[in-house]
């Protein structure tokens, strides 16, 4: 590292040298792993008030021979850096589809939503659109159990194109829910515009719900939000009784959680749901 200069060079310390080449390594790891067939899905079960299974999310799990399972909070935003999201985007779509039309072949499974995390980076690339319509007509998955999440955070920017890009997949009968709503900046005005399903409560308003009476009102504000918008609202990380009582009390009527099934391969999904019948 240069040790003075003009510039900023100067404050690139030895830390900061291992934290970059750390980053290097493992951007070069994730280049491979695709190729590799490192990364898999893992399915978290979508409930009903009742607590019947109505869908589920699918979360990207990423299995490397050394370094074991690596966390999607440490390794997605490396893949958004460096563009890696393209690809690994794409797969997630591709698997997601191909289990849609696994379940269209079951009864038990035919009425599930699939949900998948979309990155804004991949939702604005000028192919999106094309290439969504192509993966749902090869694999025969029906686009109305497709339902993509997109992050509060990633829709202010650029409102009216985002808008443009849901319309052409909600045509089709796509679904849209915003994710980890109530922690970014949501106006009331464009939320009214974008044809969204579903808001999804963030999980950090659900952890301490019982104690904590902001969040009991900001789930209450979400609840009434979702009613006059029409649209559903489902609330994430919900790990005890008394969470999902209190969010039941307060209006909620969807939910995602330990409490219900953690995140598993799609046979453990589909034994759940046979149980319940
Ligand atoms: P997210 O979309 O908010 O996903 C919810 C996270 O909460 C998941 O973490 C899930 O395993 C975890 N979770 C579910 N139920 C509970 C619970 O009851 N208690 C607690 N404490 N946690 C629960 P995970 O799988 O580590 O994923 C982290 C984030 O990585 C996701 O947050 C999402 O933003 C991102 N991600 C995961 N898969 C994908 C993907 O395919 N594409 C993109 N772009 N991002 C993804
Ligand atoms: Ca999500
Ligand atoms: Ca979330
Ligand atoms: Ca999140």
């Amino acid at each position: 590292a240069k040790s003075a200069g003009r510039n900023g060079l100067r404050f690139f310390n030895p830390s900061m040298q291992a934290a970059v080449s750390a980053r290097a390594a493992l951007e070069a790891d994730l280049r491979e792993a695709l190729q590799t067939e490192q990364f898999f899905l893992e399915l978290q079960p979508q409930v009903d008030a009742a607590g019947t299974a109505v869908g589920a999310e699918a979360l990207l799990r990423w299995r490397h021979p050394e370094r074991g399972l690596v966390s999607p909070g440490e390794f997605i935003p490396v893949a958004e850096a460096t563009g890696m999201i393209l690809p690994l985007g794409d797969w997630v779509l591709r698997q997601a589809c191909a289990q849609l039309a696994a379940w269209s072949r079951d009864p038990a499974m035919v009425g599930l939503v699939l949900s998948i995390n979309v990155s804004v980076r991949q939702f604005r690339h000028p192919d999106f659109v094309s290439r969504v319509l192509d993966v749902l007509e090869d694999s025969g998955a029906d686009p109305r159990r497709l339902e993509m999440e997109l992050t509060e955070s990633q829709l202010v920017d650029n409102v009216e194109e985002m808008i443009g890009i849901m319309m052409r997949l909600r045509a089709r009968g796509v679904r849209f829910s915003l994710d980890d709503f109530g922690t970014g900046y949501s106006s009331l005005s464009y939320l009214k515009r974008l044809p969204l399903n579903q808001l999804k409560i963030d999980q950090s308003f659900v952890r301490d719900l019982l104690v904590d009476s902001n969040d009991e009102a900001i789930v209450r504000t979400v609840v009434a939000l979702g009613e006059s918008l029409d649209l559903r609202v489902i609330a994430e990380g919900v790990e005890r009784e008394a969470q999902r009582d209190k969010l039941l009390a307060l209006g909620c009527r969807y939910f995602q959680g330990y409490l219900y099934g953690r995140p598993g391969p799609a046979g453990a999904l589909s034994r759940c749901v046979a149980r319940e019948a």
